[in-house]
């Protein structure tokens, strides 16, 4: 290891010491910048490295609640405001019990870059709680979060942080969410993205994080001088993104075979019935198993580690933080993946990366391959703050513009800075370069 990267981790490791995640993210991002801070003597000299592994804020709060049964519960909430070099802070909002500030660091940091990446003006942030909206009422959910809103809303604004969705927080929890900020602040602002069409919302927000995922691997496919035809994919997790990306597989051509949740995996060979998996995750909030219900020939097998085995050509990680890892990968390998991109945040751990790129696997990392939804965030931004509403079909067209751009920056960046087809040092150091310039310009702020 460089003496740069030593020393930036070092300091890193020492401030936090009980938050891997961050860590492993930390250490993915600085390891690819090395050729930068070699070519760029300012970026040392001005401690942008340094400054950038540091959240500008960070905030912890009490949310205490009400259950159904009139007993109070109390959940912890956090906001992580990271960098607003480029705009206002930007990302989602994660409800799941194993939400603790590192993982919420974790996440805010992989925002920073992959915002910049998507060109629109947004900074870095991240939010969410330990609450766990399994199992609870819809009035509970809604309890929750007007109690998490009556904390958060002094922190973000239209122009200052403007939070999302992310695992656990949909449409409903949004609406929730953004009542109770309309409440408090007596404003109608755009300070929440994913919102209903009726109230501000746009048009493929929904669509966006899986559809853009397809768009960007459809070009790691195209580089291979293949497409989606006829490919069998495999999708992790059943949630926004894998749903989503799974209908535009499919409308491309490319056959899904598996799904999975926290519980275990379905494999259809058939070909996943997706309206029925709709129908059991977004309508009756269901478990994957009940697929079986009405496609017995499918299997299901419990244990959501096992997706991995099922062969495939495509792979798309989309369910949560190292949820393959190097074994995984390389039964992957061993039956012939040909490409593996992230719909998840850091879905593979670093040994499985390494697999993947040491075996010719083509490897779309998180930050570039899934960042279409936090793009079509932004675009829904910019209709709130004109007023306007586009359609579906200029959405896409945009988002499929921006998933175009994304993967061009990060194959010339690679190249530039002497890694060809190394999509993870090509993200991180497009996505830097341009945050850096942005910090290196305000001064030492
Ligand atoms: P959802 O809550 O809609 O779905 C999450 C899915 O992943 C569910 O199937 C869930 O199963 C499964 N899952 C969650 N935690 C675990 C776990 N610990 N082990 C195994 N499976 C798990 O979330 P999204 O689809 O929105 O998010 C999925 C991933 O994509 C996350 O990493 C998120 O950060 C990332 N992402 C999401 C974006 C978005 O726009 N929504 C944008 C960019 C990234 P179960 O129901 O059993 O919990």
């Amino acid at each position: 290891m460089s003496s740069f990267v030593d020393s930036v981790l070092s300091v890193v490791c020492a401030r936090n010491p009980a938050e891997p995640e961050f860590i492993q993210a930390v250490r993915e991002v600085v390891e690819s910048l090395e050729p930068v801070v070699q070519k760029r003597p300012e970026i040392a000299r001005l401690k942008i490295v340094e400054r950038i592994v540091e959240p500008e804020r960070q905030i912890m709060f009490r949310v205490p609640w009400i259950d159904d049964k009139g007993q109070v519960q109390i959940n912890r909430g956090f906001r992580v405001q990271f960098n607003s070099a480029i705009g206002p802070y930007k990302g989602g909002l994660r409800l799941h019990p194993s939400v603790n500030l590192g993982i919420i660091k974790f996440l805010g940091f992989e925002q920073i870059f992959k915002n910049a990446l998507t060109t629109t003006p947004i900074g870095g942030g991240k939010g969410g709680s330990d609450f766990d909206p399994k199992g609870k009422s819809d009035m509970e959910v809604m309890r929750f979060c007007q109690a998490f809103m009556s904390e958060l809303f002094r922190h973000i604004g239209p122009d200052t942080d403007v939070p999302a969705g992310d695992i656990g927080v949909g449409g409903r929890e949004i609406g929730y969410m953004y009542g109770q900020y309309k409440k408090l602040t007596n404003t109608f602002a755009g300070v929440l993205t994913g919102k209903g069409l009726t109230y501000g919302g746009s048009l493929a927000r929904t669509e966006a994080t899986g559809y853009g995922l397809v768009y960007f691997t459809t070009r790691m496919l195209a580089d291979r001088g293949t497409d989606w035809n006829g490919k069998r994919v495999v999708i992790s997790g059943s949630g926004n993104v894998a749903i989503y990306a799974t209908e535009k597989v499919q409308s491309l051509g490319g056959k899904v075979v598996a799904l999975s949740d926290s519980n275990g995996y379905i494999v259809d060979e058939e070909g996943i019935d997706l309206a029925l998996v709709k129908r059991i995750k977004e309508v009756e909030r269901g478990r994957i198993k009940d697929y079986l219900g009405k496609r017995p020939k499918a299997s299901y097998t419990e244990g959501c580690g096992g997706i991995w085995t099922v062969p495939c050509d495509v792979a798309l990680p989309s369910a949560t933080q190292n949820e393959l890892d190097g074994k995984s990968a390389a039964v992957l390998v061993k039956n012939r993946v040909i490409a593996v991109a992230e719909g998840a945040n850091m879905p593979s751990t670093p040994e499985a990366v390494a697999c993947f790129q040491s075996s010719g696997v083509s490897f779309g990392p998180a930050k570039a391959a899934n960042a279409g939804g936090v793009a079509t965030s932004a675009l829904e931004m910019s209709q709130n703050s004109m007023r306007l509403s586009w359609t579906f079909e200029e959405v896409d067209v945009k988002l499929h513009g921006i998933m175009d751009s994304i993967y061009t920056q990060c194959k010339n960046a690679c190249e530039t800075y002497g890694k060809p087809g190394n999509l993870v040092a090509g993200a991180n150091i497009a996505g830097f370069i341009k945050v850096a310039d942005s910090m290196i310009a305000h001064g030492v702020v």
